[in-house]
C-alpha cells in the first residue's frame, strides 16, 4: 500500500521530516530533525495518529526534535543498532555545529535489514544502507523509499564524517536502491524527491554496474 506523505523541512539544515500515514491516518514520523512543536501541531491539525518515530540514521540534524516529540506524544523510537554510537555522539556533534540540542532521544528498539515495521495499515521494509553512517537505513513503504542521507537528487551522502565509507555507500546504493523498480520515488533527507530510474540514469556519483 502506498502511503500519504507530508514533508516538513525542519531545523537549521532544512532536514526533510516526513509524516507518513495510511488511509486510517495512522503512521510514523521519520527524522524529526527539529521544530517538535510544529510537527506535533501538523499531526494534530491533519488528524494523523503517529505510532512511532523512525530514524534513517543517528546524525543530529535528523533527530534534534525527537526527544521533545517523544515527550509531547509519548512515542517509541527506532533506528538501526549500528547507529547507536552515532546517536549517542549527536549532542556533541550538534554543539560543534552550533545547533541547540537539549536531549538525546530514548531508543525503544532496533530496525534490522529485511525487517517489516508495521504502523496501522502501512508496512515499512527496512533496507540496511551503510556508508554515510554505519547504521544508515532506507525505509520502503509501497513504492516510496525514505532514504535519509544515503542518496539525493543527483548526489549522494557525504562519507567524510566518522563511520563514513564511500565504497560501502556505493555498494549500498547499487544493492539496495538501484535494484528497486525504476518508478520507486526516493524521499531524501534533504532537498527534492527523485526516482530510482532518474538516479540510475543521471547520478554522477554512483553509476549502476
Ligand atoms: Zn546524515
Amino acid at each position: 500500500m502506498n502511503p500519504q506523505i507530508i514533508t516538513l523541512p525542519v531545523g537549521d539544515f532544512q532536514t526533510n521530516c516526513y509524516l507518513v500515514f495510511g488511509p486510517d491516518r495512522v503512521g510514523v514520523v521519520i527524522d524529526p530533525g527539529g521544530e517538535a512543536q510544529h510537527i506535533a501541531q501538523v499531526l494534530a491539525e491533519r488528524q494523523i495518529k503517529a505510532t512511532a518515530i523512525l530514524l534513517t540514521h543517528g546524525h543530529c540534524d535528523h533527530l534534534i526534535g525527537a526527544a521533545q516529540l517523544q515527550e509531547l506524544l509519548d512515542l517509541p523510537l527506532y533506528l538501526s543498532e549500528a547507529d547507536l554510537p552515532t546517536l549517542e555522539g549527536s549532542a556533541a556533534d550538534a554543539s560543534f555545529l552550533g545547533l541547540s540540542f537539549t536531549k538525546v532521544p530514548k531508543v525503544t528498539g532496533y530496525l534490522k535489514d529485511g525487517q517489516i515495521f508495521k504502523a496501522g495499515q502501512l508496512e515499512f521494509k527496512v533496507l540496511a544502507t551503510p556508508g554515510h553512517t554505519p547504521g544508515g537505513i532506507v525505509l520502503l513503504c509501497g513504492d516510496c523509499a525514505f532514504c535519509g542521507d544515503t542518496i539525493f537528487e543527483n548526489s549522494v551522502g557525504r562519507t567524510d564524517l566518522p563511520g563514513g565509507d564511500s565504497r560501502q555507500l556505493a555498494n549500498s546504493i547499487r544493492r539496495q536502491i538501484y535494484t528497486l523498480p525504476d518508478s520507486t520515488t526516493l524521499y531524501p533527507g534533504h532537498g527534492p524527491t527523485t526516482t530510482v530510474g532518474l538516479e540510475k540514469r543521471s547520478n554522477p556519483f554512483v553509476r549502476p554496474l
